[in-house]
């Protein structure tokens, strides 16, 4: 299996709530690197920018509202097959679906307030990368 890097956010629902360092326990203990970490609160382009590709959904608007509506800590992840294993470890979009001890499982509150964004695949991780980080701000360990 292949090293690779993928972007991680924990949403602005989970920060409020103080769950910032428990989420983050979750991804080293799984064996996941911290390669870059940082608390940003995104504008309101950025967050349109980000999910793009969601722009005709129904819930476009109020998920961009949601995610400019406090700080975020947007990290990538770094070790073997680490897209997949953030996927796993996040659960299901719904938390009401999501695998018992998963991160949305035990702290989003609804799809809308889901604690964590993943990239969903290699060229979506790419993107989300270089979205907010250079590549002097990655470090691989
Ligand atoms: N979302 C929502 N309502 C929905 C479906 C999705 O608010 O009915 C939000 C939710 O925060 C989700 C994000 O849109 O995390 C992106 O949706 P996607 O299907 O890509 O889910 P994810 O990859 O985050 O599990």
């Amino acid at each position: 299996m292949a090293v690779e890097r993928t972007l991680s956010i924990i949403k602005p629902d989970a920060v409020g709530d103080n769950h910032i360092g428990a989420i983050i326990a979750r991804f080293e203990d799984a064996g996941l690197k911290i390669a870059a970490l940082k608390m940003i609160q995104l504008t309101q382009k950025q967050a349109e920018g980000f999910y793009a590709e969601h722009k005709e959904r129904p819930f476009f608007a109020s998920l961009v509202e949601f995610m400019v509506s406090g700080p975020v800590c947007v990290q990538v992840l770094e070790g073997e097959n680490a897209i997949a294993l953030n996927r796993e470890l996040m659960g299901a979009t719904n938390p009401d679906d999501a695998a018992p001890g998963t991160i949305r499982a035990d702290f989003a509150t609804a799809v809308s307030a889901n604690a964590v964004h993943g990239s969903d695949s290699p060229e979506a991780a790419k993107r989300e990368v270089a979205y907010f980080f250079s590549a002097e701000e990655v470090h691989s360990r």
